[in-house]
């Protein structure tokens, strides 16, 4: 029978004692890790969220009865333990906090008892992640997320300080809003008052924030929960929180120095680590070349090298097929590895054809000097010693080419470059190497819908040097937009707005909009801009990214209390799940046969 809380009162948390407390009298409560009855002696473990106490009932202490009562103990059970702190009587458990001490119990409740959890509730579990969600509560419990999410607590709280003194104020927006159909797919909500009628879920705070820059906040900021109805890969969510910001009166610079404030403050009192400012900088279009990636991965090199005006001329058909299709030839040097077995190198083939590439040529430069060359045969000695000379090859080193136009190069080599680097380890979880990527190009040109479409968002600033290209190359235009780039993963990004009517009018027009569709989507923005509007900028984290790099988290899921999962389906509530007629009736609504799952 569970027992009440009645005249107890918690004194510590279970690894909040130590040997100071040595002779006190304490009370704690938790769950019960493990008990064993040894005879005259039961040993428990005793959880909390800060760790693992031993407890030991023996009836010399506690009595017969309570000793009794002991012996029934077992995993899970709730329970509370008055006793005395007393030094580790056996051998000193040097993997716990507390194990050089234990409490001798003189009293016990059973708060609750506990049926068999369906999995052990352990650190580092080896249960399947699909049978943990379905009982995500048990799961939370498990020491490793438990750490996760008081490292998410902290972050929260350590950014809202560090904002609040900065003059940033908190303010909520709006959970219910138009929808605008730029960017993802929104969540939709049916109206009830207005049938036919659909909100939908933000996939930012984005208009909103730049609204109350309009009515004079000066410095906004909120964690804010955002959606986006996107098919999931394994870093996303569709709803996930942002670290979100805007700022008046301000240009690039100011933006970007406030946020390294932040990561310092926040890498310094999370992992203790000691960030240099100002954090490195790089144009996209230098991140594109040197990395074939806008979110590179600076803790190592084997940067992309262009070699087109090497091999211009050569015999090789692929290299010369390429350049006369206005492409380009570019490689990267995996220094040391000349002695990679055929087999992993036929693996990095296909693994170069899955980001587009037709092939990929390779050639080592043996410990000798010699070259051993896909594509030997068609080039004379001195275009490979050309070659390897461009690619700064050393003997033992193995270089890769990719021929072919320059975004694809761009993604073969990005790619095959973090490939190589995984294979070879050169990424360590606890090197971090942040950057700033800035000056995105504005627009990006959508063969899907053959029209351009906005690379950040529609109220991205174009680099004014630029503007005057809007019309005859847009393409070529750089917008005021940075990402926030950690380990090749985006932790966030922004940019600074239009605040000029006119040139956001002309930016919707590129984008496709006429007028009126523009008005009608954002007309109260359009609008506001004409009483008044300060210059602004702003920037997003993704929390959920910062904590999962900061704890060493290989998935978002891991610091998220209740994630979903790939179909964006939460497997422990069962939800999105059918509704009642009724519901459906009130809200106008029918599903179309033939479409139910
Ligand atoms: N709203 C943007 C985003 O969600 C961030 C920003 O521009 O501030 O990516």
């Amino acid at each position: 029978m569970a027992e009440s809380m009645k005249g107890l009162h918690r004194s510590h948390r279970c690894t909040e004692i130590s040997k100071e407390n040595i002779g006190q009298a304490v009370t704690v409560m938790g769950w019960v890790q493990k008990s064993r009855n040894k005879g005259g002696i039961i040993f428990t473990d005793l959880r909390d969220r800060s760790g693992i106490l031993q407890v030991i009932f023996e009836e010399c202490d506690c009595g017969s009865a309570v000793f009794e009562k002991a012996a029934t103990l077992r995993s899970e059970f709730v329970i509370a333990v008055e006793g005395i702190m007393t030094a580790r009587q056996g051998a000193v458990n040097e993997n716990l906090k507390t194990g050089d001490i234990e409490i001798r119990a003189k009293s016990l409740r059973i708060l609750s008892e506990s049926a068999t959890p369906p999995f052990p509730i352990e650190e580092n579990s080896r249960t399947k992640e699909e049978l943990r969600l379905k009982y995500r509560y048990l799961d939370l419990r498990r020491p490793d997320l438990q750490r996760n999410l008081m490292t998410r607590s902290r972050v929260a709280t350590l950014t809202r300080a560090f904002l609040a003194d900065e003059g940033f104020l908190e303010i909520e927006t709006p959970t219910l809003i138009k929808s605008t159909p730029e960017g993802a797919r929104d969540y939709l909500v049916p109206s009830r008052v207005h049938p036919g009628s659909f909100y939908a879920l933000p996939q930012s705070p984005q208009l909103f924030k730049q609204l109350l820059m309009c009515s004079g906040y000066d410095r906004y900021f909120q964690l804010a929960r955002c959606y986006r109805d996107e098919d999931l890969r394994a870093d996303r969510q569709p709803e996930f929180t942002q670290i979100d910001m805007e700022l008046s009166f301000v240009d690039v610079d100011d933006v970007l120095a406030v946020n390294e404030r932040l990561l310092q403050k926040l890498f310094k009192e999370i992992c203790g680590i000691d960030l240099q400012l100002p954090l490195l900088r790089m144009t996209w279009q230098e991140a594109m070349d040197r990395f074939g990636s806008d979110k590179p991965d600076m803790r190592f090199g084997m940067e992309l090298k262009d070699v087109s005006e090497t091999v211009q001329g050569c015999e090789f058909a692929v290299f010369r097929n390429a350049l006369a299709a206005g492409g380009t030839v570019r490689g990267i040097n995996a220094a040391g590895q000349a002695g990679m077995p055929r087999k992993k190198i036929d693996a990095l083939v296909e693994f170069a054809k899955g980001f587009g590439a037709k092939g990929l040529a390779y050639m080592a430069i043996q410990t000798d000097g010699s070259f051993k060359a896909s594509f030997a045969k068609f080039m004379k000695p001195e275009e490979l010693n050309a070659l390897a000379k461009a690619m700064d090859a050393k003997p033992g080193d193995l270089l890769f080419f990719a021929a072919d136009q320059k975004t694809v190069v761009w993604d073969v080599l990005g790619n095959l470059r973090l490939e190589l680097a995984r294979q070879l380890d050169l990424m360590k979880k606890d090197d971090f190497r942040f950057l700033w990527v800035t000056e995105f190009p504005l627009l990006e040109y959508s063969e899907e819908e053959k029209r351009f479409t906005a690379k950040h968002h529609p109220f991205t600033m174009p680099m004014e040097e630029d503007w005057h290209l809007i019309d005859s190359d847009p393409g070529a235009v750089r917008a005021k937009a940075y990402d926030i780039v950690l380990n090749g993963t985006e932790l966030g990004g922004g940019s600074v707005r239009i605040h000029q009517a006119d040139i956001q009018e002309k930016m919707l027009e590129v984008l496709g909009f006429t007028p009126e569709s523009a008005h009608e989507q954002f007309g109260f923005l359009l609008d506001a801009f004409q009483y008044g509007v300060p210059p602004h900028a702003g920037l997003a984290y993704g929390l959920d990214r910062v904590v999962m790099l900061m704890v060493g988290a290989d998935s978002i899921r891991d610091v998220i209390a209740f994630p979903k999962v790939k179909d964006a389906s939460c497997l422990m509530c069962e939800a999105p799940a059918a509704v009642d007629e009724k519901q459906l009736c009130e809200l106008g609504i029918e599903v179309a046969k033939g479409t139910e799952e």
